[in-house]
């Protein structure tokens, strides 16, 4: 499996890795974020969205589950699992057509909608360097693998 570690000092480089995930992965597909609470799951999906051009709020889908987002037409789906009671309720939500072709899928806690989540093209799997944070991210399909290359660039 390929995969890069990314150390990030501050909140500012987590935005800007958020940034460059987007790009890498040219705003289209599935990125699984990994990390306990407060590990910047969150964070970096903010600047994933900062980096499409979102300037408004970003808040954490703790309750709704998930947040869509429409930034210039491109479709951005944010997914916060961690109080997902069964993975079936994705099914409930219509998860499935979300996850439609063209659009970027970022989801906290995949571990809790385990068989109703597409095959991710990156595992970020975040982890605590205090004050900082750790990146490892992992290509999980050839898109994934390109972004990966797209981003030691
Ligand atoms: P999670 O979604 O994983 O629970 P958050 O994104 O809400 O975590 O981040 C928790 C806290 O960690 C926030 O206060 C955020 O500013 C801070 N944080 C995020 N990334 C970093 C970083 N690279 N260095 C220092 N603090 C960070
Ligand atoms: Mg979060």
């Amino acid at each position: 499996q390929q995969w890069q570690r990314f150390r990030l000092p501050d909140e500012d480089s987590q935005i800007r890795l958020g940034r460059y995930l987007g790009e890498a992965l040219r705003w289209q597909g599935h990125i699984w974020l990994e990390g306990d609470l407060g590990a910047g799951k969150t964070t970096l999906t903010r600047g994933i969205l900062r980096g499409a051009g979102h300037d408004g709020a970003v808040k954490s889908p703790t309750y709704t589950l998930l947040e869509p987002y429409d930034v210039n037409g491109q479709r951005i789906h944010h997914f916060d699992l961690y109080r997902l009671g069964d993975p079936e309720e994705l099914a409930f939500m219509g998860a499935r057509e979300l996850f439609e072709e063209g659009s970027l899928n970022i989801i906290e806690w995949p571990s809790m909608g385990e068989g109703e989540l597409p095959t991710p093209d990156l595992v970020v799997t975040l982890t605590l360097d205090l004050p900082g944070r750790i990146a490892d991210v992992a290509a999980h399909s050839v898109s994934g693998e390109q972004a990966l290359v797209r981003l030691r660039a």
